[in-house]
């Protein structure tokens, strides 16, 4: 089937590739023209494990392409994706404004029958309103059908989620776009979940909402084990054995980030006031991971005391481990905190120095986690990177000034950490 999406970012570009991959034809559009001749020359924009090879393989065989021009795509392709952002506004909630241009960007050149499929994550009753605005502006009269399939993918495993998803969700009132879903996802061995636009909308917010829940019920839980002697990594494993409850986000550490939780949250605690609905739960849920940092900090400053001077070195920028998105990382938000207290911080990320230097002013990166900890006076490990775990830790220890480390994602074992001479500080153990 001829594809297009409109958005090449996290979700659009990944996305895209691996319809190609299953042997759609897809066109990726993207406004930001820079983005576009990057693609087009064999450059991949963002970090993304396996996406590189996959890109290579589809446009070398035909089946994947690059424009900056919707009309093109929308002319080609008989089902339309759109994966633009959808950022937060300061009362949490959602700037549509992408959604809306692009909306009527696709009716000015609509000719004939097309399925557009929003990706984007968006507050509930949006379809609605971009169905609307695709009739406003469109002079030909050509029908078209609203379809909600939200994404779930994660940043840092994409293309495996993508490939083998655990549910698709496709929300329609049109029996012709749904079966046109059914085709376009065939070649995916996945349970295809048919469901009204609404509610397909409000699955996304709802997930994503309930997956943050998980994170804060965890810290706090950390907290509690912090003060009565247990290990919260033990009561993660006890509880999550239970199948009811999953071992599964139940990661304690300095909170979430990035561009979804966050955001999400905040969305669908506003769509829920909107509604007339004051959903307290969420709210707490946010506090919990607010306090978080703070918590984790307080550690810091009663173990060294003043952090001003302080030579800190700090293993992780990104907003989770094998990933180079710093959006909303939780990782920058500690490297600045500690800045703004006069300490002097060093970070090295596998691979996210190029876009967290641009947050951090100032901030010093070095190529190894050996040069961070040269001289440091503690070490922060701030995103789960598993290539952490496996760090020269001896010549870690020689090469620090005080062999302090601070793991704010749990990743070392307390016990070896502190055998090899560490003074060690985690979360909730
Ligand atoms: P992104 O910023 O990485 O990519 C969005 C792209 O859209 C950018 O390249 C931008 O240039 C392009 N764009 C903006 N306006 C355009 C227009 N009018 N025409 C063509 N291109 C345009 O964003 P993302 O992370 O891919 O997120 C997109 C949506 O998917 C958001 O709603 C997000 O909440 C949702 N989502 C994201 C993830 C994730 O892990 N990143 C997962 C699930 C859902």
């Amino acid at each position: 089937m001829n594809l297009c999406i409109i958005g090449s970012g996290y979700v659009g570009l990944v996305t895209g590739t691996c319809f190609a991959e299953v042997g759609h034809h897809v066109t990726c559009v993207d406004s930001d023209l820079a983005k576009v001749k990057m693609l087009q020359e064999g450059h991949i924009p963002i970090y993304e494990p396996g996406l590189e090879e996959l890109i290579r393989k589809n446009v070398a065989a035909g089946r994947l392409n690059f424009t900056g021009s919707i009309a093109e795509g929308v002319d080609k392709s008989l089902v339309i994706f759109i994966a633009v952002p959808t950022p937060p506004q300061e009362d949490g909630s959602v700037d549509l404004t992408f959604m809306e241009k692009v909306s009527r960007q696709i009716a000015e050149v609509l000719k004939e029958y097309r399925v557009i499929v929003d990706k984007s994550t968006v507050p509930v009753k949006t379809g609605e309103k971009v169905a609307d605005t695709i009739r406003r502006y469109n002079r030909s009269g050509a029908e078209f059908d609203i379809v909600s399939n939200p994404e779930f993918l994660r940043e840092g495993s994409a293309v495996a989620d993508l490939m083998k998803p655990d549910r698709i969700v496709v929300g329609s009132s049109s029996k012709k776009a749904a079966d046109i879903m059914e085709e376009i996802y065939k070649p995916f061995p996945a349970k295809i979940i048919h469901v009204d636009l609404n509610s397909a909308e409000l699955i996304k917010h709802a997930s994503n909402s309930f997956l943050a829940l998980k994170i804060s019920y965890i810290n706090a839980v950390a907290a509690i084990c912090e003060v009565s002697g247990a290990d919260v990594m033990l009561v993660a494993e006890g509880m999550g054995a239970d199948h009811r409850i999953g071992r599964a986000f139940l990661n304690p550490g300095i909170g979430y980030g990035g561009s979804c939780f966050p955001k999400d949250l905040s969305a669908f605690i506003k769509i829920s006031e909107d509604l007339g609905y004051d959903f307290q739960l969420l709210k707490q849920v946010q506090k919990i991971n607010a306090d978080q940092i703070e918590r984790f900090l307080k550690k810091i400053r009663s173990a060294l005391w003043v952090l001003k001077e302080k030579k800190i070195g700090q293993l992780g920028l990104a907003f989770k481990g094998n990933t180079d998105d710093v959006r909303s990382s939780v990782a920058i938000e500690l490297a600045r905190e500690m800045m703004e207290e006069g300490a002097v911080v060093t970070a090295y990320d596998p691979k996210a120095m190029e876009k967290g230097r641009a947050l951090l002013p100032g901030i010093k990166l070095v190529p190894s986690a050996l040069e961070v900890a040269q001289d440091a006076d503690a070490l922060v490990i701030a995103t789960e990177w598993v290539d952490f775990r496996e760090l020269p830790w001896k010549d870690i220890r020689s090469a620090m000034r005080t062999p302090i480390i601070f793991d704010g994602r749990n990743l070392l074992d307390p016990e070896k950490m502190r055998a090899l001479g560490f003074e060690y500080y985690s979360v909730g153990r």
